[in-house]
């Protein structure tokens, strides 16, 4: 019985019709790479690096970060990492940065915006990312940025990747952006020209779609990625990414719910990832589904007029 549940966590996330959808884990550090894989994790679809600083008193060294970077990759055995710079701001503080108190830290200084200011702390992760890469299966690691608003913000960290990739002789990386500001969504036909892919973090582009903190007490629970907004912005994303070429994953909450990645799937997202122990329920939900039947569910979830409406569609046809 356990062989064969392990055997089936190991198959692709194919529905009955073919289309397959690829599925990471979204996984901090190296020791719980083998975890994610046996839950049947296809690879990290996200690496947050905050934890790195988040779990000790001080920052950690260029040589701290690559050691680590490396270790997931060697974990990794060939699969994709995909590293998050850091998301520092909002909810991730980090006391000992000693960064000056915000207001309105959710609108503030965080994640692209503060890497940008503060290139004490983006270039020695760079460096260290780039000096993974260099040990790396070619295409193995990628880089994404935090909480992307602009096109300018992507010339400028492209600019810097360029010129450490130059520096240490090290081979290209795929570079992609973090689609949770709104505006990042809307103007993603355009944004996707410049980047190799996109990932929506639907943790933030919820709360920034309808305006409510995703840790408030009382409007937290309200704060539902399946709300039709946030799904209409999900497919922008998607339309404006396949103009270019480019494909879209989703690495927020949303991706672990097993009804959530049937409809993210049918909004033609092309990679989910997730807690690890999300993993197992969300392959079979796909390998259950066909395509049309999510495209179709998908379509519907649109024209829902709320969260709920959309909810009530599970159960019906996929
Ligand atoms: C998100 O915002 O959906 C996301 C994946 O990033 P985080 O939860 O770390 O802000
Ligand atoms: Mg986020």
């Amino acid at each position: 019985k356990k062989a064969q549940q392990e055997e089936r966590r190991g198959l692709p996330a194919r529905t009955r019709d073919g289309h397959t959808v690829e599925i990471g884990a979204n996984v901090n550090r190296p020791d719980q790479v083998a975890m994610a894989l046996s839950q049947g994790g296809e690879g990290v679809g996200l690496m947050r690096t905050e934890f790195l600083f988040l779990e000790r008193g001080d920052a950690p060294s260029e040589e701290e970060q690559y050691e680590t970077y490396r270790a997931m990759l060697e974990a990794l055995d060939g699969r994709p990492l995909i590293v998050r710079a850091l998301d520092i701001g909002g909810d991730k503080q980090v006391p000992h940065l000693q960064l000056p108190h915000e207001e309105n830290p959710f609108l503030g200084v965080r994640g692209a915006r503060l890497l940008l200011r503060h290139p004490e702390l983006l270039e020695p992760q760079l460096r260290a990312l780039y000096r993974a890469a260099k040990g790396a299966k070619p295409g193995a690691l990628l880089i994404m940025f935090p909480m992307i608003t602009t096109l300018r913000e992507i010339e400028t960290l492209r600019a810097v990747c360029d010129r450490i990739r130059a520096e240490l002789d090290a081979p290209a990386v795929p570079l992609g952006i973090m689609v949770e500001v709104p505006a990042a969504a809307i103007q993603a036909d355009m944004l996707a020209r410049h980047v190799d892919f996109f990932s929506i973090g639907t943790n933030d582009l919820t709360q920034y779609a309808l305006a409510i903190d995703r840790q408030h007490p009382e409007l937290a629970a309200e704060a539902d990625s399946l709300h039709p907004s946030v799904l209409r912005l999900i497919r922008m994303t998607v339309d404006g990414a396949e103009k270019h070429g480019r494909w879209v994953g989703v690495c927020g909450g949303i991706a672990g719910d097993p009804f959530g990645a049937a409809l993210l799937a049918g909004l033609g997202v092309r990679e989910l990832s997730m807690t690890p122990r999300d993993i197992p329920g969300v392959k079979d939900r796909l390998r259950d589904s066909d395509l049309a039947g999510l495209q179709d569910l998908a379509r519907r979830a649109l024209d829902c007029d709320s969260s709920d409406e959309v909810r009530a569609l599970e159960g019906g046809a996929s």
